[in-house]
């Protein structure tokens, strides 16, 4: 559809200023084409109204915008709500509205699909597209910032990118939306209310250490059994729990960030005394967070959620550890608001 045309929002505000003086323009104008794409959203050259349309022509026949849409929408019962984005290619991928008491998250995806197929998780199932690129993960915070306007009256307060895809397989574009999220030439928000979740990239991670990326960390864990947790999340066989242990405490040592854990708890999978000592041996390593979440089964589904005495017990054997822990209860449960079921639902 695009074919010749170049992604503009692949230039950086000087690369936009070169383009213009090569083809007669003024270069002032690069800082607000910059500012159209950025920090208004457009989706389209035509919105760009203080530039002379004879600009916005030429722009036109050179580029486009990788934009997206909110093709569909659901909203559940607790207000949480779901939509499908579709790219310029027409390809699917979710964002998610959670509403707490004093904030909104949002949470977003980095990749159409996912490689890394866990077992748990419907996105697996879908397949693996392509990495989004940095604008399009951007616009997914910049339509669900609307969104929330329109639906809690409110600006958006949290992000976690925690959607479909590994973000730490996309790495340069993930990080690359985050800065035109948090500049303020871009959205302005805090890094610090961004957390990134991986299922535990280990090379990635150092990085994210040493690039001194101002974002929180979250590992989905799952399980702290190398044998289990291979068979959960298939990534453990190339970045094994001990690979992961010493990546984790690189991280710490260079950033002293604290490191939340996420760990579904699946009924009579890892659940157990067991799971919960060793879950209690891993995160030992630094100061940490665990966040509990039961899990939310889907159609044609082969996990359960855990008995709700198994997890008060899983849940007070690591408060008596000293941990820090919060159970997360599942939201949206109407509304497939697990990752990758609406996606797939769609499909
Ligand atoms: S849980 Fe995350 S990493 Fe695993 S398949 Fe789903 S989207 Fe990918």
């Amino acid at each position: 559809m695009f074919s010749g045309k170049e992604n503009i929002r692949d230039l950086n505000v000087s690369q936009i200023g070169e383009f213009l003086i090569s083809v007669g323009e003024k270069k002032f104008r690069a800082g607000q084409i910059y500012e159209w794409l950025w920090k208004k959203g457009v989706t389209d050259f035509g919105q760009m109204t203080n530039i002379p349309s004879g600009l916005r022509e030429k722009l036109n026949e050179l580029f486009f915008i990788d934009g997206v849409n909110i093709s569909f929408k659901i909203s559940g019962k607790d207000k949480t709500t779901k939509t499908l984005f579709q790219s310029f290619d027409n390809l699917n991928f979710e964002g998610v509205l959670i509403p707490g008491k004093e904030r909104v998250t949002a949470c977003i995806s980095t990749q159409a699909g996912c490689p890394l197929n866990c077992s748990f998780c419907a996105t697996g199932e879908l397949g693996f597209k392509r990495n989004l690129n940095s604008g399009e993960i951007f616009d997914q915070v910049f339509k669900l910032n609307k969104l929330s306007e329109e639906i809690f009256n409110r600006n958006l307060s949290n992000i976690v990118i925690m959607g479909m895809g590994e973000p730490l397989l996309n790495y340069n574009n993930t990080m690359s939306a985050i800065d035109h999220i948090t500049s303020p030439s871009g959205l302005g928000m805090s890094p610090q209310r961004i957390t990134l979740s991986t299922a535990g990239i280990c090379p990635e991670i150092k990085r994210m250490a040493d690039d001194d990326a101002k974002i929180n960390l979250s590992v989905s864990l799952h399980s702290a059994d190398n044998e289990k947790r291979s068979v959960l999340m298939p990534v453990n066989k190339k970045y094994d729990l001990n690979s992961l242990k010493e990546a984790l405490k690189y991280y710490y040592n260079k950033t002293g960030k604290r490191i939340t854990y996420e760990y579904l708890l699946l009924g009579g999978i890892n659940d157990s005394g067991e799971d919960a000592v060793l879950l209690t041996e891993f995160t030992k390593i630094t100061p940490c967070k665990i966040n509990l979440i039961e899990y939310n089964p889907h159609e044609n589904d082969s996990f359960a959620s855990p008995a709700k005495e198994k997890t008060e017990a899983f849940m007070k054997f690591l408060e008596s550890r000293n941990l820090v822990v919060t159970l997360r209860k599942s939201k949206g449960q109407d509304i497939n608001a697990a990752c990758g079921q609406l996606a797939n639902k769609k499909q």
